[in-house]
């Protein structure tokens, strides 16, 4: 007998003659989330059968294939001969764990058969076992429509054998839409940001700007574990640091008060986007939500975007700062989010910024100064990691 985990996805099921690109890209990154861990992964029949996975390490491979963007769903499945008998005592076996936890759940067997040569056919072996099973199991019942339990039996070149289905992640494969570049704050919002776009596919890098020595050794290391819990569903994420204290300064000592948090957003969106195109990144990732601060009402947000010409991509705009707390604590980002590191843009607040600040303004407030030779110079002692799920934890 052997334990194997049949995984399954939806989406990509629509993709017509596309679908190949995308179920390669799942495969690819199936095998990036599981390595390390002895296994073999192949495709068959529009399903991913992970084999051969080592025994002591099952629960750690279920663990990590429910991060994976583009899995609907996981099965743990038991494969076996195909002799009847066997196939049978497994059924049950699997099904007194089931009765234990719920005496009188309902069931339905649901049988493949792709072995056509097989002695029974689908409708057959779902009658047949669901016949032997509930005279093992009398506190049982049938119910074909919503069943409790699905005991599923699929004859292959083994017989496969589950009665579990894991909700997974879905979204689309990491990879399979290109790259874009997260503005990572130390915030709860930014990781996910990146997390939703990652789930349709993008691959991410990702750019911090920081004020040592306004800002701490710590903060720093919080943005960087932050970006590790996201690699686990997005994969390597390569991140950038960038030393911001200059410019900001240089903000403060030159530009009228009120404008000094719109004027930062618009240096960090130009920066980001010079190294996203060094990158090969095409657009940029913001955590930001419509009005939930002075620089996210409409206006600031035309502001920012004035500053950059690639699209900038706003996930959570739409989103109550609530529900995105929630989003967090699901991805399980948020303890790390909620320690209490200053970040950069909280360390100069304006006491009252500009709620509807007009282009022409800002871009005459901000061409006063001449930012150029600072922007080179904090691109060049800019720092890159790369960043992964297995690297150790930092905070
Ligand atoms: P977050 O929880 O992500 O910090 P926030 O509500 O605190 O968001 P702001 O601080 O106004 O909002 O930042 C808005 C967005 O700007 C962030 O979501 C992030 O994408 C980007 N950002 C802010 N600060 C930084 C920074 N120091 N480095 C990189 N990006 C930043
Ligand atoms: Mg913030």
């Amino acid at each position: 007998m052997e334990r194997v985990i049949l995984v399954r996805y939806t989406e990509i099921h629509l993709k017509g003659l596309n679908r190949p690109f995308f179920e390669a890209k799942l495969i690819e990154n199936i095998k990036g989330a599981l390595r390390g861990i002895h296994c073999k992964v192949h495709r068959e029949q529009g399903r991913i059968y992970v084999t051969e996975i080592s025994e002591d390490r099952f629960d750690e491979a279920m663990e990590r294939l429910k991060k994976v963007f583009g899995i609907h769903s996981i099965s743990p499945a038991l494969g076996v001969d195909k002799d009847w008998n066997c196939v049978v005592e497994t059924a049950f076996s699997l099904m007194e764990k089931q009765v234990a936890a719920k005496p009188d759940l309902s069931f339905k067997v649901f049988a493949r058969r792709s072995d056509k040569n097989y002695f029974m056919n689908s409708d057959e072996i779902n009658r047949e076992l669901g016949h032997l099973v509930l005279e093992k199991f009398p506190t049982v019942h049938v119910d074909i429509h919503k069943p409790e339990v699905a005991l599923s039996v699929e004859i292959r070149e083994k017989a496969y054998i589950y009665a579990e289905e894991i909700p997974c992640a879905n979204g689309m494969p990491v990879g399979s839409a290109g790259r874009a570049m997260l503005l990572v704050s130390g915030g709860i919002d930014s990781p996910v940001a990146g997390y939703m776009m990652a789930k349709r596919g993008l691959n991410l890098s990702a750019v911090h700007f920081y004020s040592y020595p306004y800002t701490s050794e710590r903060a720093r290391d919080k943005v960087v574990e932050l970006t590790r819990l996201l690699s686990a569903y997005a994969g390597p994420i390569r991140l950038h640091l960038v030393p911001f204290t200059d410019i900001q300064m240089t903000i403060y000592d030159n530009c009228p008060d009120k404008e000094t948090t719109v004027i930062m957003r618009r240096l960090m969106m130009e920066i980001a986007e010079k190294i996203a195109v060094n990158d090969g990144a095409r657009a940029l990732i913001t955590g930001e939500a419509l009005g939930q601060v002075a620089s996210q009402t409409l206006e600031s947000l035309c502001v920012t975007d004035d500053a950059v010409s690639m699209p900038v991509f706003r996930p959570l705009i739409g989103f109550d700062k609530d529900e995105i707390m929630d989003y967090s604590r699901r991805i399980g980002t948020y303890d790390t989010s909620i320690l209490p590191y200053e970040d950069c843009c909280t360390v100069f607040v304006p006491k009252h910024p500009v709620t509807r600040p007009e282009v022409a303004d800002i871009r005459a407030s901000e061409e006063a100064v001449d930012f150029t030779e600072l922007v080179e110079k904090a691109m060049e002692e800019t720092e890159t990691l790369i960043v992964k799920a297995s690297d150790p934890k930092l905070i």
